[in-house]
């Protein structure tokens, strides 16, 4: 009783708080200034999804449905149809970011390097329903950072 009393008087915990913001002052820094800065990410990081196109405009993707089959979370939904020519592609490619675990194992069970995951891990959405990548914008990032994702595939193709 007397103890505490004599603690309370002195401020004694407040002073030993203060040492330990007094100690800590002039270390080094372990925090970013977020957003402003950033953390360094690895070239496997997974992120934003996107569908790649070869050099020629051509989709790479080729409905094979692995991607689809393989995903632990059923986030992905593909429709295909045959082409003309013969070829198979995807009239439906939808990833649902609720349901995604960004696992990456679609991206490991493509044949064809078609479905990647980007770093883009900075997004948000405002309407109902904007939580579903369709293939249209899924081809959209894809064409947008194919430089960064072709580097980042072969940083990762290097270091397999
Ligand atoms: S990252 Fe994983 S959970 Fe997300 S779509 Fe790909 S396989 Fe499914
Ligand atoms: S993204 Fe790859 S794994 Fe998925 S359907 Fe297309 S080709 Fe097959």
């Amino acid at each position: 009783m007397l103890k505490n009393y004599i603690k309370s008087f002195f401020l004694l915990e407040l002073l030993r708080g203060l040492k330990v913001t007094f100690s800590n002052m002039f270390r080094k820094k372990t925090t970013l200034r977020y957003p402003y800065e950033k953390t360094p990410q690895s070239p496997r990081f997974r992120g934003l999804h996107a569908l790649r196109r070869y050099p020629n405009g051509e989709e790479r993707c080729i409905g094979c449905k692995l991607c689809e089959v393989v995903c632990p979370a059923l986030a992905i939904t593909i429709d295909t149809e045959e082409r003309n020519d013969g070829t198979r592609r995807t009239t439906k490619y939808d990833i649902d970011l609720f349901k995604c675990i960004f696992c990456g194992f679609c991206e490991e069970a493509c044949p064809v390097d078609a479905i990647v995951e980007t770093r883009i891990f900075e997004y948000h959405f405002e309407e109902r329903g904007q939580n579903i990548l369709k293939k249209s914008d899924l081809l959209k990032i894809g064409d947008k950072f194919e430089k960064d994702i072709a580097e980042d595939q072969k940083a990762k193709s290097q270091h397999a």
